[in-house]
């Protein structure tokens, strides 16, 4: 029998459910999801090995005509995995799709392999022929070898795109031992559960304001794991908000981070957060590339 492998990129306008089918293929929850925009700002790679193939996913952030340095930063993440990708699947909103923006994926990083088209949510679509225009103004684009329908939440039609996306890729070896689901440390999901919160509690500029960074991660062979970590927000005001009223939301964010990061891992852990200001890190070249952003 033939072995297929590949990277597969996920691509598409922010909120068009990327993370949430990284994670419904790999079965973990390796992106992070939020309702908000452009929760995902670090390539997040998931390996999925079954019988005859090995799909290295790369998660990306959503495409959007940047305004800062971080979006900037953020667009060439896409660009770079684009550049690398044997694949591209192009997710879009079954309840967003805008013909106008089909062309989405060739702005950030004019991909020349194939493109699959993932109409996603179709969960939340009153009526299943409400759909039918939706394929055909993707299809009238000419840009995708193939469109599929599915449901990233309730899992509707993601084996049908996993023997899709098979088909597309070239013969070849496993990268990776068939039991790993990524390439990326613990510390890295740990950050980015810790970030998921701030997305999921705080409105408006706050979550778009904070920043994640590691500081300790030290396991304890006597006792749980202790980790530290700095929230950076932008200013002083968003500081207090962050930590609330006596010191109420950092940790309500604290004690959801923590059970995920616990579940994750697979242990119990000690999360230790604290709150910092940098003033404008989103638009400081520096502060971003400190922040291991590629600017
Ligand atoms: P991304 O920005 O493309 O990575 O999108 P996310 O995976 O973060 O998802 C954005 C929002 O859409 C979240 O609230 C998800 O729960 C929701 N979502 C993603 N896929 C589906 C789906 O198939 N159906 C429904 N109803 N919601 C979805
Ligand atoms: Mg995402």
């Amino acid at each position: 029998m033939i072995h297929r492998s590949g990277y597969v990129a996920l691509v598409g306008p922010p909120n068009a459910g990327k993370s949430t089918l990284l994670n419904q293929i790999v079965r973990s929850r390796l992106g992070i999801v939020s309702p908000k925009p452009q929760t995902t700002r670090r390539r997040t790679l998931g390996i999925v090995t079954g019988e005859g193939y090995q799909i290295v996913l790369l998660d990306t952030p959503g495409i959007i005509d940047p305004k800062y340095p971080l979006q900037e930063a953020l667009m060439r993440t896409v660009g770079e995995v684009l550049t690398d990708a044997d694949l591209a699947v192009v997710l879009l909103d079954a309840g967003a799709v805008r013909p106008e923006r089909l062309g989405i994926s060739d702005r950030a990083g004019r991909f020349e392999g194939k493109r699959i088209a993932v109409l996603n949510k179709i969960d939340l679509l009153r009526r299943r022929d409400e759909m039918i225009p939706l394929l055909q103004s993707i299809s009238e684009t000419g840009l995708f070898a193939e469109i599929v329908p599915i449901s990233a939440l309730t899992g509707e039609g993601v084996d049908r795109l996993l023997s899709v996306i098979i088909s597309f890729l070239d013969e070849g070896p496993a990268f990776y031992p068939e039991d790993q689901l990524t390439e990326q440390p613990e510390r890295f999901f740990v950050g980015e559960m810790i970030r998921e919160q701030a997305f999921l509690r705080f409105q408006e500029e706050i979550p778009y304001s904070i920043e994640v960074e590691l500081t300790e991660f030290k396991e304890r062979p006597e006792s749980k794991d202790y980790i530290e970590a700095v929230l950076f927000v932008e200013s002083n005001s968003q500081k207090g908000i962050v930590i609330g009223r006596h010191g109420q939301a950092i940790r309500a964010l604290g004690e959801a981070a923590r059970a995920s990061i616990e579940q994750f891992l697979g242990r119990p852990v000690y999360l230790d957060l604290r709150v910092k200001v940098a003033p404008k890190w989103r638009r400081d070249e520096a502060a971003l590339r400190r922040l291991g952003y590629r600017t």
